[in-house]
C-alpha cells in the first residue's frame, strides 16, 4: 500500500522506496492507450567510494529518456542509448507473474490478532468465519472446530 501524497504514480513509488525500504529509487513512467512501459533506476548497496557522482549522473542521464523510447524500443536499444558512456550489463529477462503470499495459516494469524472473544462472537452469529484475500480472492473458511485449535492448541468436538 502506498500512500497517494505525491502529484503521480512515479513520484509515490519513489516516496514508497525512500521511507519504507529506503533505498534511492528513481520512476520514469510513460504510458500511451495502448501500453505502458517503466525504467527503474535504483541506488544498490556497495561501494561507490570511486565515483561519488554516479548517483546523480546516471539520473539525469534516465530522466532524459522519451515515452516513445520507452513504448517502442527494446530495453538494450534504451540502455545503449541512455548509458551509452557508462558500463551496461544486461540481465536475462525473467517472466513477471502474480503470486500472492497469502495462506490458511497466514489467514488463521490474522484471526488470532483480532483475539478469542471476537472469533467466538462471529463463529456465535454467522457459524462459521469466512474471508477473502484481497489480493487474490482467495476464500478461506474456517469452523469452530478450527478456532477452538487456534485458541486452545487442541480440537474439541
Ligand atoms: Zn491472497
Amino acid at each position: 500500500m502506498v500512500p497517494r501524497e505525491e502529484e503521480s504514480l512515479a513520484g509515490c513509488l519513489e516516496e514508497y522506496f525512500e521511507r519504507s525500504e529506503q533505498i534511492p529509487t528513481s520512476f520514469f513512467l510513460f504510458a500511451d492507450e495502448n501500453c505502458s512501459a517503466g525504467l527503474m533506476l535504483q541506488k544498490l548497496p556497495g561501494d561507490t567510494e570511486q565515483d561519488s557522482d554516479l548517483w546523480d549522473r546516471l539520473n539525469h542521464l534516465a530522466s532524459t529518456v522519451e515515452a516513445e523510447e520507452l513504448l517502442t524500443l527494446d530495453s538494450e536499444t534504451v540502455l545503449h542509448r541512455l548509458f551509452n558512456e557508462e558500463t551496461v550489463r544486461l540481465f536475462d529477462a525473467e517472466p513477471v507473474a502474480f503470486r500472492c503470499s497469502c495462506s490458511r495459516e497466514r489467514t488463521l494469524g490474522a484471526l488470532e490478532s483480532i483475539g478469542k472473544e471476537e472469533c467466538y462472537s462471529i463463529l456465535d452469529e454467522q457459524g462459521s468465519i469466512e474471508m477473502d484475500c484481497q489480493f487474490c480472492h482467495q476464500h478461506y473458511r474456517f469452523d469452530r472446530n478450527d478456532i477452538d485449535h487456534l485458541f486452545t492448541g487442541h480440537t474439541l468436538h
